[in-house]
């Protein structure tokens, strides 16, 4: 039942907010200012958070789901 959290880096525009709403998940690539996943981060703990970043993403890059 554990949340599975991606970002198409293809889509995001480097806008950050997801860093903000959910800095323990989420980072920005300093090189290209892309977001992506910080590695082993602990996604369980911070579904709010994440579905908050989710929501408020401009981009709409960011996808959840659960692990079957
Ligand atoms: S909020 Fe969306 S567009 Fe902005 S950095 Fe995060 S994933 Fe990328």
């Amino acid at each position: 039942m554990g949340l599975v959290v991606t970002v198409e880096r293809d889509v995001c525009a480097g806008y950050g907010n997801c860093v903000v709403l959910a800095s323990a998940i989420f980072e920005l690539d300093p090189d290209d200012n892309v977001a992506g996943v910080v590695e082993g981060a602990p996604v369980d703990e911070h579904e709010d958070a994440i579905r908050e970043a989710e929501l408020d993403c401009p981009a709409r890059a960011i996808v959840v789901s659960r692990k079957q």
